[in-house]
């Protein structure tokens, strides 16, 4: 039996997923064993207009891109997005939150003014096409990506957390970076990770995304044991979930 061909384009992203894939090495050869990559611009100069599996990686920030991403998902029989950028919007989604015109200004300071300049807003890729599955992170974690490209490959359906960081990093018997009087978004954010942040001292910062079905209450009990308020939490979920349904916390 052939082996599904698989493709891998990148939109508006710092590529560092598509990184993690390459840093692979040897284990790249198991997914081999089980995918024909035709595309992949960062590790090979071959193209192709079919193939089975497409990897999205980055953002929809411009008209063009939604046109791109349209075709490819007609192309495709499964769409996986890549990391954070195309699974959420991510970093990219916060210019989202400002004026466009003070963006421009901000980025492009005297030359804000150049009729071709992008005003349209970041999109994560399902905000245009369907999406099958999704590697989630910034970067990506490497295990998870390999499940998921096996489990697409074998026709099996990815086993992804849908339970908040907090249950991974209380395994891990880790101190609560509240006890630091730091905020966390760990008690509403997708666990996957292993809870890297918090277990190398640092409090999450969301890049997983919001958990599907977050333990608000828990989340409210945090807050007032802490004496944080919710409204502490909106800024730093703003960071990688800009304009993202997200629990009403
Ligand atoms: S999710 Fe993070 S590491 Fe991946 S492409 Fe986007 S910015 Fe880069
Ligand atoms: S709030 Fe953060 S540091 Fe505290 S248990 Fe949850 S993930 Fe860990
Ligand atoms: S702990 Fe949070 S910010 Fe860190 S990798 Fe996990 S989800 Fe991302």
């Amino acid at each position: 039996m052939s082996k599904p061909r698989l493709a891998i384009f990148d939109f508006a992203c710092c590529e560092g997923c598509q990184l993690q894939i390459v840093n692979l090495e040897e284990e790249i050869l198991d997914l081999i064993s089980l995918v024909d990559p035709v595309e992949w611009r960062e590790a090979i100069s071959d193209q192709s207009d079919t193939y089975d599996i497409a990897i999205v990686e980055g953002s929809i920030t411009r008209p063009e891109d939604e046109e791109r991403v349209k075709k490819i998902r007609e192309r495709s029989k499964v769409l996986i997005a890549l990391g954070a950028c195309a699974a959420i919007g991510g970093v990219n989604k916060l210019k989202n939150n400002f004026d466009m015109d003070d963006v421009k200004k901000c980025v492009y300071g005297k030359d804000a003014d150049l009729p071709h300049l992008n005003t349209a807003m970041t999109k994560a890729v399902d905000e245009v096409v369907p999406v099958d599955f999704y590697v989630h992170g910034c970067p990506i974690d490497r295990d998870e990506f390999k499940h998921v490209v096996k489990s697409v490959a074998l026709g099996k359906k990815p086993n992804i957390p849908v339970y908040p960081v907090c249950v991974e990093c209380k395994l891990r018997e880790n101190v609560c970076r509240y006890e630091f009087n730091e905020l966390c978004l760990g008690p509403i954010t997708r666990a996957g990770c292993g809870a890297r942040c918090p277990s190398n001292g640092s409090w999450c910062f969301g890049c997983r995304g919001l958990a599907p079905d977050p333990n608000v209450d828990a989340a409210k009990e945090v807050m007032d044991k802490y004496k944080k308020t919710v409204d502490d939490l909106r800024d730093r979920i703003l960071l990688f979930n800009s304009k993202q349904e997200h629990a009403d916390v």
